[in-house]
């Protein structure tokens, strides 16, 4: 990586790969600021049914407009992306909240279906649910726990209002 201050919006988890990520729309950590990966999408580089390499002019808006979203292998190979670059703060935060049953992690999901649309668009809040052993000492069980996984563009001073 050579810019600290250059990103790009695409997924959660650094393992897929682009060809089926981005032709399949392609979202991350930062899509409530900068789009899903489709929308950074410049140009491309098909090679069509009848073997023609094609881009962006010469394969016409309907076609580039589908492989961005409609997945890719149904019209083609793709072979390039080329993709727009966003600018992200040199600072940024990133948190994760575990809470269980036990302690409140339904109600706290309920209120984050009201709050997580809303919230400054910088902020994105996801949940992901596991399993977890169960606090209550002694117990022995297990119990969901809703994990609240956070990336935030700016610093504290902002996010805390
Ligand atoms: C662990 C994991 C985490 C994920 N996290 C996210 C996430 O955070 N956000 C999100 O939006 N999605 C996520 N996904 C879904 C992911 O975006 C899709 O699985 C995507 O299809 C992965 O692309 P791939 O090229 O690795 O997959 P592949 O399985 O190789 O391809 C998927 C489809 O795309 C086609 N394809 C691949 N490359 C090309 C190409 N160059 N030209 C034409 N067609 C092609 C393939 O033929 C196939 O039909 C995740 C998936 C996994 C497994």
């Amino acid at each position: 990586m050579k810019s600290q201050t250059l990103g790009f919006s695409a997924s959660v988890c650094p393992t897929v790969g682009v060809g089926g990520h981005f032709s399949g729309g392609g979202y991350g950590m930062m899509s409530r600021s900068f789009g899903i990966a489709a929308d950074n999408i410049i140009d491309a580089r098909l090679i069509d049914v009848n073997g023609r390499i094609v881009d962006r002019k010469s394969m016409g808006e309907d076609l580039f407009w589908t492989i961005r979203g409609g997945g890719g292998a149904s019209f083609g190979v793709i072979i390039a992306w080329n993709i727009k670059l966003l600018q992200v703060p040199e600072t940024v935060i990133v948190f994760t909240i575990n809470k269980t049953l036990e302690q409140n992690a339904m109600k706290i999901v309920h209120w984050w279906q009201y709050v997580s649309g809303k919230v400054d668009e910088k902020l994105l809040l996801r949940i992901n649910f596991g399993r977890a052993n169960c606090s209550q000492a002694g117990s022995g069980r297990e119990t969901v726990q809703a994990s609240f996984t956070t990336l935030y563009l700016g610093r504290v001073e902002t996010l805390l209002p």
